[in-house]
């Protein structure tokens, strides 16, 4: 990497942000593609209003935002793009002459990850497993598709029961009422007494997460009989307790890195107008691989 007076800068924000795997991906992709950028890390102290003015009067080109700011940095922004308004959280910014605009590459991410996998969510019964930010992209990708529901488990109710309320509200206003009365709630006990299956399942909580890779959320066999495709969000470990039921229960299981590699490609696309190619993703995931 050759750093000069033209380079063009990206980064990201959050606290802590020591762990992030973001410039890692993000610098393949530039020297791939050959573009001349560099990506930094930047710990975030919560001032919003001045980290927002900061990197703006520095002409910082494109910003990735991680927790705990994905929501906070919102009012900051001339602009957010209508997904990510109504999930009420963004993780990119792109520079524009009057002001940062903000998508949810999250599930951008997700989207293209499902495509590139062969999975449809088309008349599909949707299960997800928690409730916090990464389970609310989920429900809203999901919210997009044509499934036939969306039933949403954690521990914390009243947090399911939030994002059912966005569903919803969502939902209505885009004329889709059907699938409006076909989001449920409940607790994984009451998901046992379930009669349908086939579902797709999104692990979305930070059980079974390195080191505690021996945790699942849910560990009852019959859950998992009815599932026919999960996918967990976590990709440290790659191969986590719930994938292992999944595919032992003779389902399809993924888990999350393609996800959080396509959410920076998507970002890194948004910020530069090109398509980054298919070998590239494949190169990036070999070299996280290794
Ligand atoms: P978050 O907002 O903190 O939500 C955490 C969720 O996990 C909540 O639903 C929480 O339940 C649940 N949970 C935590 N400990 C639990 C336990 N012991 N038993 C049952 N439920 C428990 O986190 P997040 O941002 O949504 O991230 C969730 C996971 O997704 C993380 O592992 C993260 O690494 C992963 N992720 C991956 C990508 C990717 O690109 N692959 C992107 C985003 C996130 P309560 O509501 O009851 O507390």
């Amino acid at each position: 990497m050759n750093i000069n007076g033209k380079t063009t800068v990206f980064g990201i924000i959050g606290d802590p942000i020591e762990h992030t795997m973001s410039p890692f991906i993000h610098n393949i992709i530039s020297r791939a593609v050959g573009i001349d950028a560099v990506y930094v890390p930047f710990r975030a102290n919560g001032d919003m209003v001045n980290i927002t003015k900061g990197l703006y009067a520095l002409g910082v080109k494109g910003i990735n935002v991680t927790v705990p700011y994905k929501t906070k940095i919102i009012p900051q922004l001339y602009m957010v793009e209508e997904v990510a308004q109504r999930i009420g959280a963004v993780n990119t910014l792109k520079y524009t002459e009057e002001g940062y605009k903000g998508y949810n590459t999250d599930i951008l991410g997700l989207d293209r990850e499902l495509i590139k996998e062969g999975i449809s969510l088309d008349n599909r019964n949707v299960v997800i497993l928690g409730a916090g930010g990464a389970a609310r992209a989920v429900a809203f990708m999901c919210a997009g598709k044509a499934v036939s529901s969306i039933t949403i488990v954690n521990r914390t109710l009243a947090k399911a029961e939030s994002i059912k309320e966005s569903l919803v509200e969502y939902l209505i206003a885009k004329g889709n009422f059907s699938l409006g009365e076909k989001i449920y709630v409940m607790t994984a006990e009451e998901l046992k007494q379930r009669g349908e299956g086939g579902y797709v399942a999104f692990q979305c909580t930070n059980v079974g997460l390195s080191p505690k890779v021996d945790e699942c959320v849910i560990c009852d066999e019959a859950f998992y009989e009815k599932v026919e495709i999960g996918i967990d969000l976590i990709y440290k470990p790659a191969r986590t307790r719930f994938m292992k039921y999944v595919e032992e229960a003779g389902g399809r299981a993924f888990n999350g890195l393609r996800m959080l590699i396509y959410q920076a490609v998507c970002s890194y696309e948004i910020w530069n107008d090109i398509k980054v190619p298919d070998e590239v993703v494949g190169l990036i995931e070999e070299k996280m691989l290794k």
